[in-house]
């Protein structure tokens, strides 16, 4: 329960004084007052929510990357968003938005059994879509979005999978995957916090939702590694994606790659084998992948992954 709410009913109203700042916006039977709080020392938002009906003030959990608290106005989207400008500060830093009933703080809300918001930063110009790869286990899709985001360090931010497998020598917790227990994340993904996730090769792998919010947080576009079941279950989400499968230039090339790369006992690349196959066939599956690219040239296939995604506009061939 929050503490008792004064008796006055705001619509959106901006108040100002030289230490604070609040806007003040009503959706529904809730109020949001999105403040800035000065201290001696720094900056901050605060956010308190005015339930109309039980007249009690809530401070919601505040999820997400905290925008830069300058003066800012703030207006309403739509019921899920509000959107927050910040002034005096560059353009492409200046959009916010706070989440209040998205798809995500919905089921943070769920989870926490108490008010959630989360802020997510806003990207000027037309919003670039997630890209989904998929390949078997060797492709190279590892190798073409590591040079991607090379290229491109401020535009992608990788989605951090969790997996049941063991680190490989050079792979880092939290960087490469959450390396994880099959119980907890079986207990996770009972609580509704996976946006998909399958069996592959004898493990459980997964894209957690705030795998993928953590990257639109920061106003970067999302590029997620997954199987072909994952691709298949975020095609039937609500994420709408762009949706490349990498193909090998031959099954021999792709024996050698996974081989050559040491990471995996002669039994698991049998394994792996065997389950490209499946994955090779199921690439043509209708309506499941807009692009398909041979990982032949490395410099031909990074190329094109560019045009499919809409980063440069001509098509290189071998
Ligand atoms: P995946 O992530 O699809 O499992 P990796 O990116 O780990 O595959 O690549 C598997 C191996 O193949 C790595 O040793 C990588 O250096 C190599 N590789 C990737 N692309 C090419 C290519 N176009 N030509 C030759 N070797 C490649
Ligand atoms: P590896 O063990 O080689 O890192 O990955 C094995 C396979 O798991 C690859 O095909 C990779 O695309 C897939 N994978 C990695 N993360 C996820 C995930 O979050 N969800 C799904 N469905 N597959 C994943």
């Amino acid at each position: 329960m929050g503490e008792e709410a004064p008796e006055f009913r705001v619509e959106s109203i901006t108040l100002e004084s030289k230490d604070c700042q609040q806007n003040a916006i009503d959706i529904g039977d809730k109020t949001y007052v999105i403040g800035r709080i000065d201290d001696d020392s720094k900056s901050t938002f605060g956010i308190k929510i005015l339930d109309k009906l039980t007249q009690t003030w809530v401070e919601p959990t505040v999820l997400g990357a905290q925008p830069p608290s300058k003066l800012h106005s703030a207006s309403l989207v739509n019921d899920e968003k509000i959107l927050v400008v910040e002034k005096g500060v560059s353009l492409n830093d200046s959009i916010w938005f706070l989440e209040i009933d998205t798809p995500f703080v919905k089921q943070q809300r769920k989870i926490k059994g108490s008010e959630v918001v989360s802020w997510s930063k806003g990207v000027l110009g037309v919003a670039q879509k997630p890209v989904v790869i998929s390949g078997p286990s060797g492709v190279g899709k590892g190798t073409l979005i590591a040079k991607l985001m090379k290229e491109y360090p401020l535009k992608f931010g990788f989605s951090v999978s969790h997996t049941t497998r063991s680190p490989r020598v050079k792979e880092i917790d939290g960087v490469h995957y959450h390396f994880t227990g099959r119980s907890k994340m079986e207990q996770d993904i009972s609580e509704g916090e996976f946006l998909e996730f399958a069996h592959v090769h004898g493990n459980l792998y997964g894209t957690s939702i705030e795998a993928v919010e953590s990257v639109t947080d920061k106003g970067k576009r999302c590029i997620l590694d997954i199987d072909v079941q994952g691709a298949r279950s975020v095609r039937a989400s609500s994420l709408e994606a762009i949706f490349i499968f990498v193909c090998p230039p031959s099954f021999e090339e792709l024996e050698k790659r996974l081989r050559a790369r040491g990471t995996e006992t002669e039994e698991q690349i049998q394994k792996r084998l065997k389950n490209a196959r499946a994955e090779l066939d199921q690439s043509n599956s209708p309506g499941l992948f807009d692009h398909i690219l041979v990982n032949d040239d490395l410099e031909a296939c990074h190329d094109n992954l560019k045009v499919v995604t809409q980063l440069t506009g001509y098509i290189s061939f071998p």
